[in-house]
């Protein structure tokens, strides 16, 4: 990058952090940034300066360990306080030498020398210039208006198609607080697209969210739509299509987290119907981690206190969800955690459970039987 972009970095980030350790990272001011008072940001051969104003909004709004994540970096191990080592995404990477320290939204890299911001991240990340960097972050942050309408368009579609509330029956979905909690909707297809275009949406900033298939079609036909953070959860109702799907990016973290988190207990699932008849059963210290893998991101939420926690994955004939249970019971005991795994009949999942006549006494009677 040698002295071509100056940005959010220093333009000699490799010489000047060459020495750079940890303990660098407790100091109030980080090398990379400017110091205060300093000119705003401009980048070489733009007339245009962006000010120092408009530059601490974005970075504010955009957290790097989000937008790390949202790039598919997942940390190996914990620093002290919110700061993360793993391997390094702007250099091929063998051993992590990738530090992010999470509160100050920073980075640096031991191996290739690389740090700064997300700016700066962003930059390297795609071989950008300064002006590119901020329209790409901007981009991905305007991600979020464009869920929130088509997350809206989906719930007005659920109660016009009888077909998705008789699935929704099926699967023992029936309350109309539940509906409304959990923002439920339908995706009938080959309308999406006209709405949101009628909004003032681009083409391509439809088809970079995912909402829409190269060839111009909604991506979700025929589909159950859960919100997530930063993703769209769609369940087909046909048994001819993939069952799940997701829009591009991460799954974001637990599912209605702020809710569950404030329970000494909670109940942790692996999908979206199991959490829908918990919490319609009336337990609402319920949370769900959709699929039997955590994230890091998902990880570290639930770690984020002390609490007892009830693994409620698949009974899965091949033993998969037991498997995976076991295997976060250990890591959570290793964080301090009170982990139980809660066994269900053989073959069944929370939701067959209750579509099938449980009730939440017997699964109350589970969870006292839960083994750690
Ligand atoms: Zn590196």
């Amino acid at each position: 990058m040698g002295g071509t972009a100056p940005s959010s970095g220093n333009p000699a980030d490799g010489k000047a952090l060459a020495g750079y350790q940890l303990e660098r990272f407790d100091s109030a001011h980080h090398p990379c940034l400017g110091l205060d008072g300093d000119p705003p940001y401009s980048a070489v051969g733009s007339e245009k300066s962006v000010s120092r104003q408009t530059i601490d909004e974005l970075k504010q709004q955009i957290p790097l360990l989000d937008y790390l994540q949202a790039h598919h970096w997942r940390p190996t191990r914990q620093l002290s306080g919110n700061r993360w080592m793993g391997l390094c995404p702007l250099h091929p990477d063998h051993k992590p030498s990738f530090l992010v320290d999470a509160g100050k939204s920073l980075f640096y890299c031991y191996g290739c020398g690389h740090g700064g911001d997300v700016i700066r991240f962003a930059e390297i990340f795609y071989q950008v210039r300064f002006p590119q960097a901020l329209a790409l972050l901007n981009q991905w942050r305007g991600l979020e208006p464009i869920l929130h309408e088509a997350t809206g368009f989906y719930r007005i579609q659920l109660h016009r198609h009888a077909e998705a509330v008789a699935y929704l029956q099926q699967r023992g979905l029936r309350m109309p607080e539940l509906i409304e909690h959990m923002r439920i909707g339908y995706a009938p297809g080959g309308c999406l697209r006209g709405w949101l275009r009628q909004l003032g949406y681009s083409f391509p900033a439809l088809r970079q969210a995912g909402l829409i298939t190269a060839a111009g079609y909604d991506a979700y036909v025929h589909r159950i739509v859960f919100p997530l953070e930063g993703n769209l959860y769609g369940r087909s109702i046909s048994a001819s299509a993939p069952p799940h799907r997701f829009l591009p990016g991460t799954k974001g973290g637990l599912y209605a987290w702020e809710h569950a988190r404030c329970y000494p207990e909670v109940i942790l699932v692996e999908g979206l119907f199991d959490y829908a008849v918990l919490w319609q059963a009336g337990f609402h210290n319920v949370t769900c981690s959709v699929g039997n893998h955590l994230n890091a991101y998902q990880f570290r939420q639930l770690c984020d206190g002390t609490r007892t926690v009830y693994l409620t994955f698949d009974a899965d004939s091949n033993g998969s969800g037991q498997q995976a249970a076991q295997r976060l019971a250990c890591q959570l005991g290793e964080q301090g955690l009170n982990a139980r795994r809660v066994l269900l009949p053989e073959g069944q999942d929370p939701n067959s459970f209750f579509v099938q006549g449980g009730d939440a006494r017997q699964f109350r009677c589970l969870l006292e039987e839960a083994r750690q």
